[in-house]
């Protein structure tokens, strides 16, 4: 490999050495089949016949060359991270003969067995072929597992009919429609542009645990998070542990698994710890928004895969422990021109702001009008343990940014001269300054916030996939744009000119939105009811919060922009519906199970060796008042072990009752107000029982264990 030379060393001589990226293409592929992939990848038209058997076959001699014997369409359908099914180049032509071939169409298209992936009802089994086809603009690459390499294709998984059953043929179609609508709009200020693209920068946080201690706890086994479990001394409160020095074995870890990715083309860039004890982040550079939905989706695998080289579990989950920090992802998103524009990045001149100005409020429209889809765009089971559960960020959609930002926008909002036709000058909107990039305020409990040249979206859980909150992100903003393109044409062709008509319908919907832009404590109960004043929902549980996929306005706007059809649309919620049914249903199943035999046994255990205490004490004439401590004890003990049993039954009551319900959508709403209360009352129980019994007792690692890793 070319530039894998003396003069690269560091990251760079092995990063993207995996990939079938431009840098191998041009060793095995001729300048046009180049070409063709190029124009594939940036203007979106499918890749003639001939030169994809050209690229396949070029794809071969590359992975055959870097040891791999099997090739897979890599995909990602929506329950789990991905999903791969192997074939091998090879063909045998004889008895003891044979070839390694890879045509075009294998490439294109496949057919996998699919039929046990989730299609909420589109793909009946009578018809369970759903096919697999190539993403072009996203590089193959090779995945070693076990000492074994295999030719991965990035591809978007459809059923027979047409309709997407994964996460990234929709986000496709988003990015082409929010591309177009970027640009039509750009073109009032720069008629060169002639497309746009859209950046992702994920920060991915998770929490590490010893693989000893995971193994004998079947609630991190088996939900991913503790469902049982008493604050330890000292937690969280400290704060010590953010920034901090990243204790050894971790940062062999981190180490690892930053080389696989970079080998992989994945641009890791920060790591370090996070607030929470045993919780850490990492955070690739900026890329093009599939590519970086790849990316992320491929790291948590490698991270999954290789932490147990280091005696370590990943838990990807949002809420591991309670009372600690959960786990987010955030999603830094912008705009730019193909002339190197970010969109949301202030200009210096009033030009380049007024510029920025409409696209900053147009992102903050698109917030404000289609917050409930946002909310439902991050819902799941797990990451309900973290909005609206007093903890970062809230599940108020609301928009920070920041204080010189707010005092731009209340200048051009109350500025009503439009000032001389034509003349630029008139615009006069204050230059904001340059500084603003640095001095951002870090407002850390905002679900939605404009951080210097981009905006973040904090809310989205951290083991979701990135494409649901981006597909929804992508298709407001493009919506918004259009509308907004709508108006601002209509005065234009009233006669006003330009810049009147771009500040008069800016002006007119900043107005329409502002009560979404907040600046305090996300926390604070004081903005739980100030949201409320302000007509800002708090949708508080996911089961209530999915609704807002089918309300008319949501089917209305992905029907309209050709991003889900009606039935798509019903199918992708059922299966959040299922999954987060799914989800309650396992906790309770592994909750009871750890009650029925590892609590209620421990705390029996314990009340058996104080009741011999006991007896034996009476025995050698001690009287029941010098015994009252360990009495008071063996009546805690067994009043709790009493409400343990009771609510054990109870909860197992509940999930069946609630799953007896016919649609999806009542068995959620049911596990949700009737079942997960139950989780926090078995809880109280069992940590009391926790902190009282004997340590020698308890059958389970506690929390002080867990969340130490050094
Ligand atoms: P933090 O928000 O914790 O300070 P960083 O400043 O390290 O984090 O950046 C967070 C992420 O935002 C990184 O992945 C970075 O590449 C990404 N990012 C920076 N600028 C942009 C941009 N214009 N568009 C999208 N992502 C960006
Ligand atoms: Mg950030």
């Amino acid at each position: 490999m070319s530039k894998k030379d003396k003069h690269h060393r560091g990251i760079s001589s092995y990063f993207g050495e995996m990939v079938f990226g431009p840098e191998a293409q041009s060793g095995y592929l001729s300048k046009s089949a180049i070409q063709e992939i190029h124009k594939a990848v940036n203007d979106g038209h499918a890749i003639d016949r001939s030169k994809a058997d050209e690229v396949a076959n070029g794809m071969k001699e590359w992975a055959l060359e870097h040891g791999a014997t099997h090739y897979t369409h890599w995909f990602q359908p929506l329950r789990g991270t991905t999903a791969e099914k192997h074939d091998s180049f090879f063909e045998p032509t004889g008895i003891d003969t044979g070839i390694e071939v890879f045509s075009g169409k294998a490439l294109a298209q496949q057919e996998p067995d699919a039929s046990s992936f989730p299609s909420g009802g589109i793909r009946n089994t009578f018809e369970a072929r759903g096919y697999t086809a190539w993403d072009p603009s996203s590089p193959a690459f090779l995945l070693e597992k076990g000492g074994v390499r295999t030719l991965c294709i990035p591809t978007i998984f459809v059923s027979y009919t047409g309709e997407a059953l994964d996460y990234k043929a929709p986000l496709l179609k988003t990015l082409a429609v929010v591309r177009k609508a970027a640009t039509e709009v750009c073109k009032y200020f720069d008629e060169k542009v002639s497309d746009c693209s859209v950046s992702l920068g994920v920060e991915q946080e998770y929490f590490l645990v010893r693989e000893d201690l995971y193994h004998q706890r079947p609630d991190l086994m088996y939900a991913g998070r503790t469902l049982i479990g008493h604050a330890p001394a000292k937690g969280q409160q400290m704060e010590d542990h953010y920034f901090g020095a990243i204790p050894t074995k971790v940062q062999a870890f981190m180490s690892d698994f930053e080389q696989k990715a970079h080998r992989l083309g994945i641009p890791l860039r920060t790591r370090h710890n996070e607030v929470a004890p045993g919780q850490f982040e990492c955070a690739p550079q900026f890329e093009s928004l599939n590519l970086a939905v790849d990316h992320n989706t491929l790291l948590m695998d490698i991270m999954e895969a290789c932490a147990s080289d280091h005696g370590f579990r990943v838990l990807l989950h949002e809420k591991p422990y309670k009372g600690i920090n959960g786990s987010g992802k955030h999603n830094n998103w912008s705009l730019v021109t193909n002339t190197g524009v970010n969109l949301l990045s202030p200009g210096s001149s009033p030009q380049e702001n007024l510029q920025f100005l409409t696209f900053f409020i147009n992102v903050i429209k698109a917030v404000y009008d289609h917050a409930d889809l946002l909310r439902a765009s991050i819902a799941t089971a797990a990451n309900d343990h973290r909005l609206g559960a007093n903890e970062a960020p809230p599940a108020i959609m609301s928009v920070f940014i920041g204080d010189t930002l707010q005092h731009v926008l209340e200048d051009f909002e109350n500025q009503t001269s439009t000032g001389k036709k034509g003349s630029k000058t008139s615009i006069n909107i204050p230059n904001i300054p340059e500084i603003l990039l640095d001095n951002t305020d870090r407002n850390r409990t905002s679900p939605f916030a404009f951080t210097g040249n981009k905006f973040e979206f904090r809310a989205v859980g951290s083991s979701d996939n990135c494409a649901s909150p981006m597909v929804v992100l992508n298709t407001i903003v493009a919506n918004q744009l259009m509308q907004f393109k709508t108006k601002v044409d209509a005065l234009i062709a009233k006669g006003k000119d330009k810049e009147t008509a771009l500040r008069e319908v800016l002006r007119k919907d900043l107005t329409s939105c502002k009560k979404v832009i907040f600046g305090g404590n996300g926390y604070s109960d004081e903005w739980v009811v100030e949201a409320k004043k302000r007509g800002l929902k708090n949708i508080r549980h996911s089961a209530e919060a999915l609704a807002a996929y089918m309300s008319k306005a949501s089917v209305e706007l992905f029907t309209n922009l050709g991003i889900f059809s009606h039935k798509e649309l019903e199918a992708r919620t059922e299966i959040r519906y299922e999954s987060f049914c799914l989800t309650i249903e396992l906790e309770s199943k592994v909750l009871t199970e750890m009650i029925q035999n590892m609590v209620i046994p421990s705390a029996i255990r314990y009340q058996s060796r104080i009741a011999d205490n006991v007896s034996k004490l009476l025995n050698i004439g001690l009287t029941k008042d010098q015994v009252s401590a360990q009495i008071d004890l063996l009546t805690q003990l067994s009043s709790l072990i009493n409400s343990a049993q009771v609510l054990n039954n109870k909860l197992s009551a509940e999930v069946d009752k609630a799953m007896e319900k016919e649609h999806a959508k009542d068995r959620a709403l049911a596990l949700n107000s009737k079942v997960k209360p139950l989780f926090e009352e078995i809880r109280a129980v069992s940590d009391e029982i926790e902190r009282l019994c004997d340590d020698s007792d308890w059958a389970l690692p506690k929390y002080r264990e867990l969340i130490t890793l050094n």
